[in-house]
């Protein structure tokens, strides 16, 4: 067995537990502890709660200490929704966007998703694969240790195949975990929109040749479509979606961004993990999130960077019930950052959000959305030692500082994976 680690001397010690997922209220309790204690050994956390209790553990005498010397420590941020693997940014239409076109109309002219796709399509393998590493470490860099990831710039068998293969490569080579998403139904790929069947023949193509492929490498745990105008509509969107249920791909959805589709009523209709962006949902649509476990994942990142003025109807969501999650939506063209504390930050100016009910939303019940509650999301005797430290003395601080990054050392299963300074086992 490993030598054991004992983290101590936080200002505070938020600990997420009790049981998970969170609705209303129970968002505000971040399970705060007052001169708190983890202790860790094979990765896992064996003892949390208040330091003298944890030092009375018997692996506590002889475990090297990590002392968090005032700070913040909580668990790593579940960031349950991004597009990972891209070819390269997109500053060029970023520019087009500031000078007046909108997102839908640059995505007409071939621009926007169908840009990512080119690109995707003629880059190697290796040139992703280096490319998303260094994002990893970045997420790390802000606190993250567990990723969701999608597929969706590849469009067909080959390029979507090649995606989902270096999620289980990545996830192999370095240290954050990946969940891996198939997200064929991104948008109708250019060779099929010259034919004036080509949205039923790439529909029939995903549901006859891609998921079952997939499904039968085990590629992916999750199913997703883009259920928008411009990209597939709620039939669409329904057949994909129970297609894959029948593969064993529990359904995710984008839904409601840009256009209200019904997308989210059909979330809840499948028992969907999760319903995403949900800025145009109405009153009826909060109503059954609310009475449903789907998780209705808010993105605010993409308006930002988009420049819209309408978020996500958070408050309204929080106070009707419905289980909320926070994330980045990492992609080229909506959302390019990988810093949970900006979307926390967004989280709490935009979208009204207390900074305890916007980390609550971006561990326990992000990672509720992704299935791994039970191991994750929270400190918590059993789950991975999955660890972010803040170089604040108050939580509030990590929204409230915007745009900087005050994560100070992210720890994934027991072990330092980043770190500013030379705080390290000593
Ligand atoms: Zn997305």
């Amino acid at each position: 067995m490993s030598i054991a680690t004992l983290i101590s001397g936080a200002s505070q010690l938020l600990t997420l537990r009790g049981r998970g997922p969170r609705r209303g209220n129970a968002l505000a309790n971040v399970g705060l502890v007052k001169n708190g204690a983890v202790l860790i050994a094979d990765g896992l956390i064996v003892a949390v709660g208040p330091r003298a209790q944890v030092e009375a553990h018997p692996f506590a005498r002889s475990a090297q200490r990590l002392d968090a010397a005032g700070r913040v420590v909580l668990p790593g941020f579940v960031d349950s929704h991004t597009h990972l693997i891209h070819a390269a940014s997109r500053a060029d239409e970023y520019e087009l966007r500031i000078t007046g076109a909108s997102y839908e109309e640059i995505a007409r002219r071939g621009g926007g998703i169908l840009n990512s796709v080119s690109k995707l399509r003629a880059a190697t393998s290796d040139a992703l694969k280096q490319r998303a590493h260094a994002a990893l470490k970045q997420f790390a860099a802000y606190g993250t240790t567990t990723i969701e990831a999608k597929s969706g710039y590849g469009l067909d068998l080959a390029s979507e195949v090649k995606i989902l293969k270096l999620h289980k490569e990545l996830s192999a080579e370095q240290h954050l975990d990946i969940v891996s998403t198939f997200l064929g139904a991104h948008v109708i790929p250019g060779e099929f929109r010259t034919r004036p069947s080509g949205a039923k023949d790439y529909v029939s193509l995903l549901i006859d040749e891609l998921l079952p492929d997939i499904a039968a490498q085990k590629l992916a745990e999750f199913c997703d479509v883009f259920c928008e105008r411009g990209a597939f509509n709620l039939a669409q969107s329904k057949q994909i979606l129970e297609a894959g249920k029948l593969h064993g791909l529990r359904p995710r959805i984008h839904a409601e961004q840009l256009s209200r589709t019904g997308g989210t009523q059909l979330a809840v209709k499948l028992g969907a993990a999760s319903c995403d962006h949900l800025e145009k949902i109405n009153r009826a649509d909060i109503r059954a999130l609310a009475k449903s476990k789907t998780v209705a994942t808010l993105l605010p990142g993409c308006d930002f960077h988009l420049g819209l003025k309408q978020y996500a109807p958070a408050r309204d969501l929080i106070d009707a019930g419905a289980i909320l999650a926070l994330a980045t939506d990492y992609n080229p063209g909506t959302s390019p950052t990988v810093s949970m504390p900006m979307i926390l930050s967004l989280a709490c100016t935009q979208l009204r959000m207390t900074p305890a009910e916007a980390i609550t939303t971006a561990t326990i019940n992000a990672a509720y959305s992704l299935g791994r509650d039970k191991q994750i999301g929270s400190l918590e005797v059993g789950k991975l030692a999955d660890i972010s430290i803040f170089d604040v003395d108050d939580y509030r601080e990590i929204p409230y500082y915007f745009g900087m990054n005050t994560c100070h050392t992210t720890i994934k299963r027991g072990q330092i994976v980043y770190s500013k300074s030379s705080l390290s086992a000593a």
